[in-house]
């Protein structure tokens, strides 16, 4: 898998993309990546990419024609994303949809965020990793990688069965976790984890998850 990252920050990238799991799958190239430094597009020597709001108001804009020659650069663009607190909220279910893509060119907005000629011109999908405001799309990016990266072959160690059992994967949130050793502070493993009785087990882990997210997050319930 392939991401073109269009910023004027490029020095943020790998960021914190080339550690652990996700670092080690670039490594061995199950995806990488490549930075197109919008700057290089400029209108002029000082490197400006941004420029007032027509109709007035505080905070620039990213300028069309710069961001529009930026984005014409990339040869193989493959599915266009552009982070905004606007777009669709990324889950879990729309990673795998976007995980099926060779290769995604991703927007990183800096300022107010970018003129909408360049959303109407392009076939662009906007993306918000949730509802709060970031001043700029690159956390945005790294985010969205390193969620999509993880569910590529080769990538978790414990292969299908460590992405097919987390939180969101289940219909729901994961039950609660435990390991050596098995009383800590005087607090005990429950007993059931110690008995073997893979049964009993996924009986117990289930009827959590179901707890879980019954008092935390209902709303996943009613999607099922
Ligand atoms: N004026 C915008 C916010 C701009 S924040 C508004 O009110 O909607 C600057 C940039 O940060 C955005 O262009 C976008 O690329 C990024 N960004 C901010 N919050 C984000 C979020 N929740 N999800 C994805 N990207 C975000």
């Amino acid at each position: 898998m392939h991401f073109n990252i269009l910023t004027i920050f490029p020095e943020m990238f790998p960021g914190t993309l080339d550690k652990g799991v996700v670092g080690r799958a670039l490594d061995k190239k199950i995806w990488s990546y490549n930075t197109i430094n919008i700057r290089d597009f400029a209108i002029n020597n000082y490197g400006s990419v941004d420029d007032e709001q027509f109709g007035g108001g505080a905070g620039m804009v990213m300028r069309p024609d710069v961001l529009g020659n930026a984005i014409d650069s990339v040869k193989k663009p493959g599915k266009i994303i552009f982070f905004s607190p606007r777009g669709k909220q990324l889950n879990q279910q729309l990673v795998h949809e976007f995980a099926k893509h060779d290769t995604i060119t991703m927007i990183c907005g800096r300022y107010e965020g970018i003129d909408q000629r360049i959303l109407d011109v392009y076939d662009i999908e906007e993306i918000s990793i949730g509802d709060y405001v970031l001043s700029g799309g690159e956390l945005a990016a790294q985010v969205f990688i390193d969620t999509a990266v993880r569910l590529l072959d080769n990538v978790l160690g414990g292969g299908l069965e460590t992405t097919q059992n987390e939180s969101f994967e289940i219909g729901g949130l994961e039950w609660p976790l435990y390991t050596r050793p098995s009383v800590w502070r005087g607090q005990s493993v429950p007993e059931v984890l110690l008995s073997g009785h893979h049964g009993n087990i996924e009986r117990w882990r289930k009827q959590q998850s179901d707890e879980l997210t019954k008092k935390r997050r209902p709303d996943l319930i009613k999607e099922k």
